[in-house]
């Protein structure tokens, strides 16, 4: 891997240090997956961490680490002391007032704190060819666990019960965790975009909807699928093909060059042909990699243009509370000419 300092262009920022406060971007930098540290990216790269991850962080980080037992705020502050720095940038997003506050007061006078925003996170938004495999990885995991679910969905089971059952074959096939709270919603709870699984037992004729992500070697996977349990009626069946058309739609305008939001505009357009556009009421996607969502967001109003090496979800959704919730989401990658798509799971709804 390129040093951090010569992939961050410091000098370009007016900068001659940056402090790197959020995990996910320090993991980015240097590999350490431990959950606490503080990285100084200048003339040199130090890693500050204390002395539970003395061995971890000598084997996974390239660069010096301090392990410190008091304060890593005070330590990289007192190793700025020490430097020619005179403009260090900090994470704006990921530092907290009162560490801000602190890291301030421990600064000479004459330091000038700049906060940047996103600058790590642009560079995450491109995943190298490494990177894809992984995520890849993450995203068949994810669906060989969803296939080996769907075998116990019946009725009389709680959500509760369909979302250990999803994580637990994550786990055994290898998962370290998930990426997000599983979701299983069923019935006219299906109508929460973001359900957390309840007591609530799966019921015949009812929706179901399951949206689950896996996260391994460090990277996230993101898919949702919907279940009927029965034979679904003609307004199941006709909703459910809106949101496929629309899914559709916006994956095949992906494509490097075209913007977040024109990915968007396409699932709504085929929606409001169903007049079910007032019923998505998120974006069409996300960005996903070391976190379940990072930048691109495939929103209203978001410029950003797609490039290759991108892994993004494509996820409407359509919510309506007397009727119930139907979204598809599956993980793409964007290509020069298109996307490759990486969930190899059917969009036919499942019968159960
Ligand atoms: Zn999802
Ligand atoms: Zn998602």
């Amino acid at each position: 891997m390129t040093e951090p300092a010569q992939r961050l262009h410091l000098p370009e920022q007016g900068l001659d240090a940056l402090l790197v406060s959020s995990p996910a971007n320090i993991r980015y930098l240097t590999g350490f997956t431990g959950s606490n540290a503080l990285l100084l990216v200048g003339e040199k790269t130090v890693l500050f961490t204390d002395p539970r991850y003395r061995l971890q962080a000598a084997a996974e980080c390239p660069c010096h680490v301090r392990v410190e037992r008091g304060s890593l705020l005070v330590a990289a502050a007192g190793w700025v002391r020490r430097k020619p720095i005179h403009r260090l940038g900090f994470e704006r997003a990921h530092l907290s007032y009162e560490s801000f506050l602190a890291l301030g007061s421990h600064l000479p006078s004459g330091v000038d704190l700049t906060p940047l925003a996103g600058h790590v996170e642009a560079l995450r938004m491109i995943k190298s060819p490494q990177e894809i495999e992984l995520i890849r990885c993450s995203v068949k995991l994810n669906s060989q666990a969803f296939a080996r679910c769907l075998r116990s969905v019946r009725p009389g089971i709680t959500e509760l019960d369909l979302a250990a059952e999803i994580d637990h074959q994550m786990r055994k096939l290898g998962a370290e965790k998930q990426a997000f709270e599983t979701i299983v919603a069923s019935g006219l709870r299906s109508a929460l975009p973001h359900a957390s699984p309840t007591s609530k037992t799966l019921a015949a004729n009812e929706l179901l909807l399951i949206d689950m992500g896996a996260v391994r070697d460090g990277y996230s996977s993101d898919m949702t699928r919907m279940a009927f349990l029965g034979r679904p009626g003609a307004q199941v069946r006709q909703r459910y093909r809106a949101v496929v058309e629309a899914q559709l739609a916006a994956i095949d305008v992906v494509r490097e060059g075209v913007s977040a939001e024109a990915v968007d505009r396409a699932a709504r357009r085929v929606l409001k042909a169903h007049k079910l556009d007032r019923a998505f009421v998120h974006s069409a996607g996300h960005g996903l990699g070391l976190e379940i969502h990072e930048a691109p967001r495939l929103g209203r109003g978001e410029k950003t243009r797609l490039k290759a090496g991108m892994a993004i979800t494509i996820e409407p959704g359509v919510y309506l509370q007397e009727f119930g919730g139907i979204r598809i989401e599956d993980t793409v990658v964007v290509t020069r000419t298109g996307c490759e798509i990486l969930t190899p799971t059917s969009k036919e709804l499942v019968s159960l």
